[in-house]
């Protein structure tokens, strides 16, 4: 549906990889002489969402001309190649996540082919998609290059994966690999004076949508994204504490995702925890008791 002139949101299922219904990819569709689209979900979207759209709302496949990747992740760059074959659009991304393409991750059973980007983006390019001119802003974070999309005429940020409030509810928590990257993205985003911050999926507490919009809301939504970092290093501490004993990061993430409701604990919990006590040990809060299969962690005092 257009959620804003020129702008259609596509949403796709991310099952049976995810089954969970309150998690999607959202495509963002920027239409103007020449349409763009912001991420290509996973391999059957092509297919399954994005080429019937085209043709429902009378664009013709020859008219996408443009899919910039937000980052490398399997879940937004899985239909490039096949929207590339159809309508020969040009795929760019990040130079940091290109390697991503020529990995050939796979989504479930379905392969992303290898293949590369037509064009590697850096932050300050400023590239044409739909009826507007977007400013490329790294904020990494999540992936060395997660990238934002800034429009300043709408105050329109796509942003990806790269800013999570609290966390997708299927997740539990934000999901990033560098949480000192990740802090200098959010902050940059606070500075902007976005009134449409528009993500590859519903985060907390935006959970009926992948749109923000007001700028109150956005600045809400930015500042959990903030204090979620600095609330899970003292969660963490927290709950070293309270254990008594060295506990692994897995252990500590199935505790913060119960804390949540969720009944176990998944791989971007455990990962997140994992570069949190990283470091929280780099800071001397912290620190990693050798044992096997895996180490555990405990203050230091
Ligand atoms: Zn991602």
């Amino acid at each position: 549906m257009e959620i804003l002139p020129g702008i259609h949101e596509l949403r796709d299922t991310l099952a049976p990889v995810f089954p969970d219904p309150r998690i999607w990819t959202s495509v963002y569709l920027l239409v103007g002489e020449h349409c763009a689209v912001v991420d290509s979900a996973v391999p059957r979207s092509a297919d399954r969402l994005i080429l019937p759209y085209l043709a429902k709302v009378g664009i013709p496949a020859d008219r996408l001309r443009s899919i910039v990747n937000t980052h490398g992740h399997n879940d937004h760059v899985g239909s490039n190649v096949r929207l590339r074959e159809v309508c020969g659009a040009q795929i760019m991304l990040h130079e940091a996540d290109a390697h991503w393409l020529d990995e050939g991750h796979m989504f479930g059973d379905d392969q992303v082919p290898v293949h590369q980007p037509d064009r590697t983006l850096q932050a300050g390019d400023l590239i044409e998609l739909g009826a507007a001119t977007y400013e490329v802003l790294s904020l990494a974070g999540h992936t060395a290059g997660s990238l934002g999309l800034w429009d300043p005429q709408a105050r329109v940020l796509f942003c990806g994966d790269s800013l999570q409030g609290d966390g997708a509810v299927t997740a539990g928590l934000a999901f990033y690999l560098d949480p000192d990257a990740y802090l200098a993205s959010v902050e940059r985003a606070l500075a902007l004076g976005v009134e449409h911050l528009c993500t590859a999926h519903p985060y907390a507490p935006t959970t009926a949508s992948s749109h923000t919009h007001g700028a109150a809301e956005v600045r809400d939504f930015l500042e959990r994204s903030r204090d979620f970092v600095r609330n899970y290093d003292d969660e963490i501490v927290a709950t070293l504490a309270a254990a008594g004993e060295p506990q692994s990061a897995m252990r500590i993430a199935t505790v913060a995702c119960a804390r949540r409701g969720l009944p176990t604990s998944n791989f971007m919990a455990d990962r997140v925890t994992q570069v949190h006590l990283e470091r929280l040990a780099a800071h001397g809060t912290v620190r990693m008791v050798a044992a096997e299969p895996r180490p555990l962690w405990e203050v230091a005092s």
